[in-house]
């Protein structure tokens, strides 16, 4: 029962924050984070932080969701850019494009160079990794399940940074985010197969009686240092998606019709320099 005389508790939204766009980086005019499922307005299996608009949520919460992270880390919700994931290497670029276009095409990375705008991507287990060049001024959001990290969606997207904006990579801080784990990211014999093939026989984890588990977060290591990042810029933030039921949504845990995470990052206005 509501008190039509009490305003509703409005909840925060969790985001995790990159050491480098966090604080004083912030002057420098940059948003970036992981949202975690805590603190929203999604009920049951959409509680509380989701953005997925793949499933009906009954509670409408996704738009609420949107507004409420926009106004707590202080973006324009109509510049928000999200793509149609398809699992693939290839991504977009969102300058000076409407998000309802570049929203309708498929790609599993966005990156941007104009202030203002913030890309973002959405998961439940596959690895978000956020990039930014302070220098060239210019961001990518990027989506690296399985099979995006066979298709090198990491490395084009550093390579679409530097050929668009001359990033370099060398200068490039990184974010990887929550995402699941080895402990539980059981595949099948062929997907083992392959990744031991890619990255070494040890990102490979057997377990009696069960099947291969793959790690996919040493890949991910190896994909930005193979796209020419230094180390001391890549930082990982969070645990294991499926693990963590009060923290994290996970299409492995918890099957079709449950809430996904946004993952975020953005060249704010500069007002002054
Ligand atoms: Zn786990």
């Amino acid at each position: 029962m509501k008190d039509g005389m009490r305003t509703e508790d409005r909840p925060t939204a969790e985001v995790l924050v990159p050491s480098w766009a966090d604080g004083t980086r912030r002057e420098r005019g940059l948003v970036a984070g992981f949202c975690t499922r805590r603190g929203g307005y999604g009920t049951g299996r959409f509680a509380e932080l989701n953005f997925s608009r793949r499933w009906p949520d009954p509670a409408g919460a996704v738009d609420r969701n949107v507004a409420l992270l926009a106004d707590q880390v202080g973006f324009d919700l109509s510049q928000m850019f999200t793509a149609r994931q398809v699992h693939g290497g290839t991504g977009l670029a969102c300058d000076g494009r409407d998000p309802e276009v570049v929203g309708a095409q498929g790609a599993d990375f966005l990156v941007c160079g104009e202030p203002g705008r913030v890309v973002a991507v959405i998961t439940a287990d596959c690895i978000p990794v956020l990039l930014w060049d302070p220098d060239a001024r210019c961001v990518a959001a990027v989506h690296a399940g399985w099979r995006g990290i066979m298709a090198d969606v990491i490395q084009n997207a550093v390579s679409e940074l530097v050929t668009r904006y001359q990033a370099r990579a060398d200068r490039l801080f990184a974010a990887v985010g929550p995402g699941i784990d080895a402990c539980c990211f059981e595949v099948g014999s062929d997907v083992a197969d392959r990744f031991a093939v890619r990255f070494g026989p040890d990102v490979v984890v057997t377990m009696p009686g069960r099947n291969p588990h793959v790690d996919l977060f040493t890949p991910v290591a190896v994909c930005l240092d193979e796209a020419g990042l230094s180390a001391d810029r890549v930082e990982r933030l969070g645990e294991c998606t499926c693990c963590h039921p009060d923290r994290f949504f996970s299409y492995r845990r918890d099957g079709v019709g449950i809430g996904q995470h946004l993952s975020f990052i953005g060249l704010l206005e500069v007002v002054h320099r």
